[in-house]
């Protein structure tokens, strides 16, 4: 956005930058591609902490933060999701006091959560769980009897009382927008599509967006599903991602309920969770939540994860999700489903085996001074953060 006001909450204002005109001619100029979380935190990172003099943002759609940072579970990860890849845990033990300080408007930790380890079909027992707990540093104590009790006594193992906040989406963008207002030198530019970047003989990248042509000194992309939309129209390599579209159900829980998150882990089951930006849980099942997948990149069929979305079928898993919950917790069938929120989500083809969430940070891909990320989860920004310092320092 232009006229000094870097979000205003408006629509598109691309005519700031109209058709054309705007070739930069200046040194110092970053970009950022995409408006997500990722976007709008790198966009501060690189005018505050490296020092670029201007940082403009592009963010195809009106708003910013409206897609996968907005669209998720709003679990703050503090390790417990991921018994099988131990440096996922690790990290996500390693950034979350720090995301939990920088957000802590955004952090809701009025609820208790329960994780819960089923007897059949999971790929952890009760005791791998603790040691795995315990290796990582995330504490745990056994969840009160009557909680407990909640749990089918045949389905559930053991269950657990767990620190896991959540966060609300909407205050988090407030937040970030706060900080890039009162930074000054970014500029978001709603509305506006990147459609192509390409190498300048001086080192610089030239882009074409939809409101014109614009160079600058560093790119980073930060379009989650579509990183490679970009990739393709600028010949670029692709990288091997795998989509889902999802489908988490928003549900209202009967009054008794309303104050917990339950998690049974590590398998075909389940998780509801508090949705603070719409005041509901999300339910979300492993067998139904993903509803077509596909992958991209080593000859696999180029498509649009936004015009998949798009064309997506529309209706609802939850029957099949309540089914199979209230096996392991019978309250559960008094929930009432209010809605469903759908997304792609999207993950390194890599992380289907073990359900880690490394970061993607690829530097100088194809381009030289265009990095291309992904955080597989809102607490690795912090790990994008800290790679793009050391590029900075070692260049
Ligand atoms: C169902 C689901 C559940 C999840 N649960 C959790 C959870 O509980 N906890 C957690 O931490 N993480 C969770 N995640 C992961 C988390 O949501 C993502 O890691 C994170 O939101 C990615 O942020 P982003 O900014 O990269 O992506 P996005 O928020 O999707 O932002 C990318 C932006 O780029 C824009 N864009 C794309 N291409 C272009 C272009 N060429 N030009 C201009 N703009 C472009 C898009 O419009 C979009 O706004 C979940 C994700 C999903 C989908």
């Amino acid at each position: 956005m232009g006229g000094g006001h870097p979000y205003d909450g408006r629509p598109a204002t691309t005519s700031a930058y109209p058709n054309g005109s705007a070739l930069t001619d200046h040194r110092d100029e970053a970009v950022v591609v995409g408006g997500g979380f990722y976007g709008l935190r790198v966009a501060l990172f690189l005018r505050q902490r490296l020092g670029f003099r201007h940082v403009r943002v592009f963010e195809m759609l009106d708003s910013v933060m409206e897609r996968a940072s907005y669209v998720n579970q709003a679990r703050v990860h503090n390790g417990y999701h991921y018994p099988r890849s131990i440096l996922t845990a690790y990290r996500s033990r390693v950034n979350f006091p720090g995301f939990v300080d920088e957000y802590r408007d955004a952090v809701v930790d009025d609820f208790d959560h329960y994780y819960a380890i089923a007897r059949a079909h999971s790929k952890v027992n009760a005791r791998q769980f603790e040691l795995f707990c315990t290796r990582i540093g995330a504490a745990w104590r056994p969840a009160p009897t009557p909680i407990a009790a909640m749990f089918h006594p045949g389905r559930i193992e053991r269950s657990y009382a767990v620190r896991e906040p959540a966060f609300d989406a909407r205050v988090l963008r407030e937040l970030l927008l706060d900080r890039i207002s009162r930074a000054g030198g970014i500029d978001i530019s709603l509305g506006d599509e990147v459609s192509s970047i390409a190498a300048l003989p001086d080192g610089r990248v030239l882009l074409e967006a939809s409101s014109g042509s614009y160079t600058a000194d560093r790119v980073v992309g930060a379009g989650y599903s579509r990183i490679n939309v970009l990739h393709r129209s600028s010949h670029l390599e692709q990288v091997a991602l795998q989509h889902e579209i999802s489908e988490m159900a928003l549900v209202e829980l009967p009054p008794a309920l309303r104050g917990l998150g339950l998690t049974v882990m590590d398998g075909p089951f389940f998780s509801v969770m508090p949705f603070p930006s719409r005041g509901l849980h999300t339910l979300s099942h492993v067998r139904f939540t993903p509803r077509y997948r596909w992958r991209d990149g080593s000859g696999q069929p180029a498509l649009d994860p936004q015009a998949v979305f798009s064309m997506a079928d529309r209706t609802s898993g939850f029957t099949g999700m309540r089914a199979d919950v209230i096996r392991y917790v019978p309250a559960l069938a008094a929930m009432r489903q209010v809605d469903s929120l759908r997304e792609v989500k999207t993950v390194l083809a890599k992380s289907d085996l073990d359900d880690s969430r490394p970061i993607l940070y690829r530097p100088d891909h194809g381009i030289a001074n265009y990095t291309c990320i992904m955080g597989g989860k809102l607490d690795n920004i912090y790990d994008v953060l800290s790679e793009l310092e050391h590029d900075s320092v070692s260049a």
